[in-house]
């Protein structure tokens, strides 16, 4: 690993100080993304500014503005608690579903709610870097779109990038109509809807995000809904635990007498970002709860993937993927 300075911060307006005043400076929240990639060599930060310290970390419930009734999760909130926290519990069993589906136990009780977020590809040329890739170094081409890509995208891919973005977590808040709340050095805080916080691929693949350098991630806000009770995370991967999605689904359905009054579903392991399945969610509003209608919206949505070399398994993989997580969801969110 190479030499760093270490900052530490105790306010969210000295840390975004610190990270704007060296471009080349890394946050340093629960460590489970950037130590790695710094050991690989991926990462070479001169300084890492440490925000554990802030405090960021509270589960509460919103009393007003425009999410009245939802809930806060504090950006550094650590993923295991957030995901066992009994209001998570109650009233957004996704967002429990999906983060337990991810990583390790003991990752989980590491990694913060804003690392997340900001994790970076699990892409394989990534990480060698002996290999090209655009992410980790612009204009040294793709070692993926020629090579093995079986994990790859599918939607939305670019020939700079063909990469998955790793989070479980993020499907779920994607699907829940979360908002990212960031700050930054002139202290003015930013509401960034989680469909425009992650980045397709497009020219620029080192940018993940629309997260400017300097900004933290403070807290997530999860708006109130009817669909608790009929919600489902079906993560689909090569072994049973501590592996990334070959595709995930996160479905939830709100009823209305026997049609589904609204459907939202996201999509994990086939994008640069986790995937919000608007058309199926069109194709759904007002329909009834059928398995004909759930396999014909699956259908629409695949319509616009594209498959590389190794990946085209993934198009019948998340059509029946979605099925599945809508009957499960239907079902009460019971397998
Ligand atoms: Fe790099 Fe993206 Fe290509 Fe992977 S898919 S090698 S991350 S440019």
């Amino acid at each position: 690993m190479r030499p760093f300075k270490y900052s530490a911060s105790t306010t969210i307006n000295s840390a975004a100080q610190l990270l704007s005043a060296n471009p080349n400076a890394r946050i340093l929240a629960g460590g489970t993304n950037i130590l790695d990639l710094m050991k690989e060599d991926v990462e070479r930060p001169d300084e890492l500014v440490d925000i554990n310290r802030l405090n960021l970390s509270v589960v509460k419930p919103i009393t007003e503005g425009v999410n009245k009734g939802g809930i806060s999760i504090g950006g550094l909130g650590k993923n295991a608690e957030t995901a066992n926290h009994p209001l998570i519990r109650q009233n957004f069993p996704l967002l429990t579903q999906a983060i337990l589906a991810g990583a390790s136990a003991q990752i989980r009780n590491m990694a913060t709610n804003g690392g997340n977020l900001n994790q970076r590809t699990r892409c394989p040329y990534f990480y060698e870097v002996s290999m090209p890739c655009n992410k980790r170094e612009p204009g040294t081409g793709c070692g993926a779109r020629e090579g093995i890509n079986r994990m790859h995208a599918i939607f939305g891919w670019s020939e700079s990038c063909v990469a998955v973005h790793p989070s479980d977590m993020c499907v779920a808040l994607a699907a829940l109509d979360a908002v990212v709340k960031v700050q930054g050095s002139s202290g003015k805080v930013r509401s960034i809807p989680f469909a425009e916080y992650h980045r397709l691929p497009g020219e620029m693949p080192e940018k993940d995000n629309t997260l400017q350098h300097g900004e933290v991630v403070t807290s997530i806000e999860i708006p109130k809904n009817n669909f608790a009770s009929k919600s489902y995370y079906l993560k689909v991967r090569d072994r049973a635990s501590y592996a990334f999605a070959l595709v995930s689904v996160a479905a939830a359905i709100e009823m209305n007498g026997s049609g589904i009054k609204q459907a939202w579903l996201a999509l994990g392991g086939v994008a640069h970002k986790p995937w919000r399945a608007f058309e199926a969610e069109r194709f759904l509003a007002g329909k009834a709860a059928t398995a004909d209608n759930f396999r014909q919206a699956a259908e629409m949505e695949m319509k616009q993937a594209k498959a590389l070399e190794h990946n085209g398994f993934k198009i019948e993989l998340g059509t029946r993927a979605i099925v599945l997580a809508l009957t499960r969801a239907m079902n009460g969110g019971t397998a």
